[in-house]
């Protein structure tokens, strides 16, 4: 850490917070221009430690030189995570992907149809809630463990890995047991027990911004999934809120190469929750992958003017050749390939 004394500040007050330093156990280096004296600490950084010195008499404020999330971060691990979902399928590496399906699983029949037109333009990993985050209490909610049981089927039937939303930390190991990939909701981005139990189970999980967090504590939420034991972590950008109020959400595009920057966890982005409507979906999925994502989820719905929920941010199966070959051209131009089509 950095500890900036004021201008004022006399030898006595730098004296005193050296002899703390020292007393801590740490090493201090001190720098004195012509208005003020800074004194750099060596050694571990420890927020709360740190941030006492604030208090301090003769202090102006207290750097952290390193980032709060340190298992995220690309310095303390410089090279792309990769993360394997269901086998072979791997985030972070060359490889852009696709993850399309409905919002929620509404009946066997069209989870089923949905899947077989998703796999049917190269598509290789089908999402769906059983359990849904809905903003009225009145919604629909989802099937819960009926809807898990249709999951696992299409899975069978059609070798689609599954990605499905956790809301209860009781309820993930049993959706462990039916999905590939558990999907952690906006809503659930600062439920950090819920964290702390995906940490343990280990399968990989996707986990999505929350809509009012900002990127640091984006990556602060997937330290806790980290530092639990888990380092199979995809992190998705889906929006956040702004006093823009046309779209559903906020796309936050610059997310994706600052995180990029900031930590080596793969990261994709869902045009669909961001942008509430269709005929966004497209430019938007395709802005993303331009800006460096490995992947999009994208909502689709074989008849969207019926779906249980989020119809009309939808996408009908038939729209998806020409999104997917555009993304393939994108993904080619940045030296990427296209897992899908
Ligand atoms: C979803 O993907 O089904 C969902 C509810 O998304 P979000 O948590 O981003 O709103
Ligand atoms: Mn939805």
């Amino acid at each position: 850490m950095i500890i900036v004394l004021a201008p004022w500040a006399t030898a006595d007050h730098a004296h005193k917070i050296l002899d703390h330093v020292k007393t801590l156990g740490l090493d201090a280096h001190q720098l004195q221009d012509e208005y003020r004296m800074i004194i750099a600490v060596m050694g571990d950084e420890q927020p709360a430690i740190d941030a006492a010195f604030e208090t301090w008499a003769g202090v102006e404020r207290v750097m952290p030189v390193r980032q709060p999330f340190q298992l995220a971060s690309r310095e303390f691990k410089p090279e792309n995570s990769f993360v394997r979902v269901g086998g072979d399928v791997v985030f972070g590496g060359d490889e852009v992907h696709i993850i399309a399906g409905p919002c929620a699983v509404e009946n066997e029949a069209t989870a089923l149809a949905i899947a077989e037109a998703v796999k049917a333009h190269g598509c290789k990993l089908f999402r769906g809630g059983a359990f849904k985050p809905r903003s009225s209490p009145y919604a629909f909610q989802g099937l819960g463990e009926e809807g898990l049981r249709i999951l696992s089927r299409v899975r069978e039937k059609t070798g689609l890995k599954i990605v499905t939303e956790v809301l209860d930390p009781h309820d993930a190991e049993l959706i462990a047991e039916h999905a590939d990939m558990l999907q952690v909701g906006t809503r659930n981005m600062s439920n950090f027990s819920l964290l702390k139990t995906l940490g343990e189970i280990r399968k990989p999980v996707l986990l999505k911004r929350g809509m009012s967090s900002t990127i640091k504590e984006f990556l602060m939420a997937a330290e806790y999934i980290l530092a639990n034991g888990n380092p199979n972590v995809v992190l998705c950008e889906r929006g956040i809120r702004t006093f823009e109020n046309y779209t559903r959400f906020n796309l936050d595009i610059s997310a994706v190469p600052a995180i990029k920057r900031l930590s080596h966890l793969p990261i994709i982005i869902d045009p669909s929750h961001a942008t509430g409507q269709w005929r966004l979906v497209e430019p938007v999925a395709l802005a993303g992958i331009a800006a460096g994502a490995d992947g999009v989820m994208i909502e689709v719905h074989t008849d969207p003017q019926h779906a249980l929920s989020d119809g009309s941010q939808a996408l009908k199966p038939e729209r998806l050749p020409g999104l997917i070959e555009k993304l393939r051209g994108i993904s080619g131009i940045l030296g990427r390939r296209a897992s899908f089509g």
